[in-house]
């Protein structure tokens, strides 16, 4: 097992401008996100979390999203919610989030592929053929589910890799 850097959270935000790119319209979208789950306890590594440096609220699980190899800010799996994400003129993907799950809720590819995938859940992950992925191979999106524990663990690979990064400039 690989020893995590302890030094991740001081370079959080600015380092994280550079590893996501922050669309106006999922920062909005987050900001309309209730602060945390208010029926789960939140753990105590939270509080020492990227993602709580992030600004992102504690979650059991999260979606990532990438579209033509750009990743976005993870989505904490709150709630029902849509996020409608839009790369061009006639190129779209509805996503749509719960509190356990993720799913295409529609797409304007033509094989429809990604919606006939299904929710990724927690619970349904390990029996699915994508395993934790949705993917639309058409319009070039790929959506992921990460457990906190994934999520920050994936967080902290990608500080290393870019501070090694910056180190050897
Ligand atoms: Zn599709």
């Amino acid at each position: 097992m690989r020893s995590r850097p302890r030094n991740v959270r001081k370079t959080g935000p600015d380092r994280a401008l550079t590893l996501f790119a922050w669309l106006a319209a999922f920062l909005l979208l987050l900001s309309c996100l209730p602060s945390r789950a208010e029926d789960e306890a939140v753990p105590d590594i939270y509080a020492d979390s990227v993602l709580a440096s992030l600004g992102l609220p504690y979650a059991r699980a999260y979606a990532l999203v990438t579209a033509a190899g750009v990743t976005y800010v993870p989505i904490p799996l709150l709630g029902d919610r849509e996020y409608t994400l839009r790369q061009r003129e006639g190129v779209e993907n509805t996503i749509h989030v719960m509190k356990d799950g993720v799913y295409m809720a529609s797409a304007t590819c033509e094989n429809q592929d990604c919606v006939h995938q299904g929710e990724v859940t927690v619970q349904n992950r390990g029996t699915r053929i994508l395993g934790s992925l949705i993917i639309c191979l058409p319009n070039q999106v790929e959506v992921a589910l990460y457990t906190f524990e994934e999520m920050e663990a994936l967080l902290n690979d990608a500080f290393a890799a870019s501070g090694a990064r910056e180190a050897e400039e």
